[in-house]
């Protein structure tokens, strides 16, 4: 691994940006915002999965991501996962949307629904 073949020896200008897979933490979830709601539904709901119970680090979790059009606040879209079923979920989700994006969420038309 590693070795690179020549490229019929011609260089290529845009070579040195390595795309290292760099874990960026969202700025949202350092928000007190977020902060304030995850540590409200802990004190509400107990601090502990709400799949398994296991109080082993337990992280709050939108239930649907808010890359694919979850609500970034509402307790609603927000379930308590250990460390374990956050990894599945995530691992789900992540192999749905490699999937090509259908099923659930999908390309929803986000018209939020005004109108009395
Ligand atoms: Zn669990």
């Amino acid at each position: 691994m590693g070795r690179l073949t020549a490229f019929g020896g011609r260089l290529q200008p845009l070579a040195p940006k390595v795309k290292a897979p760099i874990k960026v933490v969202e700025p949202f979830y350092q928000s007190k915002a977020w902060r304030e709601l995850v540590a409200r539904i802990k004190r509400e709901r107990g601090n502990h999965c709400e799949r398994c119970g296991s109080t082993k680090r337990v992280i709050a979790d939108h239930k649907q991501e808010r890359k694919d059009g979850g609500a970034d606040l509402d307790p609603a879209n927000i379930e308590l996962l250990c460390f374990d079923h956050h990894q599945r979920k995530t691992a789900k989700a992540r192999a749905a949307r490699a999937l090509g994006g259908q099923g659930t969420g999908g390309h929803q038309k986000s018209g939020s629904p005004s109108g009395s």
